[in-house]
């Protein structure tokens, strides 16, 4: 820390991403991206648009908003695009909380929530998943805090339905409840249906994990415009043009090929169901997940050295060390091949541990 650092950051603790190693090639389960990847519209778009990158990208994301718009069956101006999910779930902490609005969350859920709040000097709550790591909605009623729910829940993958989603609506008229669809599309049902009732509703989306293109960065909000103005005045106080011309002209691509992206989300849902099966016949404990991963763990092997030995053996999965967790690894559904690879490593793992 230098001395000039500002006394309103120095205790901040910043997220800390999956491992993205460069020196050496593994297999990454670790941070829930897609193996496939992006549509080849996608990667078409993006190249020409890189021919006019001397003019700034569209502020409004005119384009893109309309094609979602379409697809989501809501308005262009009921949309914000933004530089991956994170930044409209950052501009949602900085927008719908504060001292006498703070945000809560489940104590096991996405872990930059913690650290939106703490940036944006936004108290917060948590509140303890139930035993068995599913969340109680009723937890969430009119407790007069801005709600932030990932549905599926991530790292359980356990999703909430769409009913239980209206039940924290209904409970909190006058609070918003984010719901955080980062992997709605691998089984769970998406609460946007629900905007049309509710203004009190912000869902958010990413492009990064079914439509494959995490390292572009594109992220979404939706809500009424309302809400989508007051994010907006955020993304003007910030960074207008917070999503490249590249990624927009990839993002219009992905969008014009749903036929890829729905093929792809069969096949990992294909694959998930196939892990989890195998992985519970070598004697593994998973949650019931709808997301592009699993969660496991076994009760005769630690979950560290399930990490660190599939590790050495190229592998990669995400150990998390909090307390209630720290037995489980979550395991990012790959190809088959993938799959494979990580069966056959963890069968020689149980035979040196077992
Ligand atoms: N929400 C959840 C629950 C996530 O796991 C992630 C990805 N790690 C995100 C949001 C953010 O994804 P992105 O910024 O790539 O859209």
């Amino acid at each position: 820390m230098s001395r000039f650092f500002s006394d309103k950051f120095k205790a901040l603790t910043p997220y800390t991403p999956g491992e993205q190693p460069r020196e050496r090639r593994y297999i990454k389960l670790n941070t829930n991206e897609s193996p496939f990847p992006p549509s080849p519209r996608a990667v078409a778009a993006a190249s020409e648009a890189a021919k006019n990158v001397q003019l700034y990208s569209d502020p409004t994301a005119r384009a893109l908003n309309e094609a979602m718009a379409a697809l989501l069956g809501v308005e262009a101006d009921e949309i914000l695009f933004t530089n991956g999910s994170d930044e409209v779930l950052n501009f949602a902490f900085g927008a719908f909380c504060d001292d006498t609005c703070p945000a809560v969350f489940p104590d096991i859920t996405y872990g930059f929530y913690p650290v939106f709040a703490e940036y944006n000097r936004v108290p917060y709550k948590v509140i303890p998943l139930k035993d068995d790591l599913t969340i109680d909605p009723a937890d969430y009623y009119g407790g007069g805090h801005t709600v932030f729910i990932a549905n599926p829940n991530a790292p359980t993958g356990i999703p909430l339905t769409r009913a239980q989603i209206e039940g924290i609506l209904k409970a909190n008229p006058d609070n918003v409840v984010v719901v955080d669809e980062a992997y709605v599309d691998f089984g769970a049902e998406s609460s946007v249906p629900l905007m049309r009732e509710y203004d009190n509703l912000l869902v958010t989306g990413t492009f990064s994990k079914s439509r494959s293109m995490a390292g572009a960065r594109l992220g979404f909000g939706v809500g009424c415009k309302t809400l989508i103005q007051d994010l907006n005045t955020i993304k003007y106080a910030t960074n207008p043009y917070n999503v490249n011309a590249m990624t927009m002209a990839a993002g219009v691509g992905a969008l014009a090929d749903e036929a890829y992206t729905r093929r792809n989300c069969r096949t990992v849902v294909q694959n998930r169901e196939y892990t989890a099966e195998k992985l519970r016949a070598m004697g593994f404990e998973l949650t019931d997940s709808r997301a592009n991963f699993v969660f496991a763990r076994h009760p005769k092997m630690d979950g560290g050295e399930i990490y660190r030995r599939l590790k050495e053996r190229g592998i990669l999965v995400r150990h998390f060390d909090a307390p209630r967790i720290d037995q489980f690894n979550r395991i990012t559904i790959g190809t088959q091949d993938d799959m494979d690879a990580l069966l056959a490593a963890l069968k020689t793992i149980s035979e040196e541990l077992l």
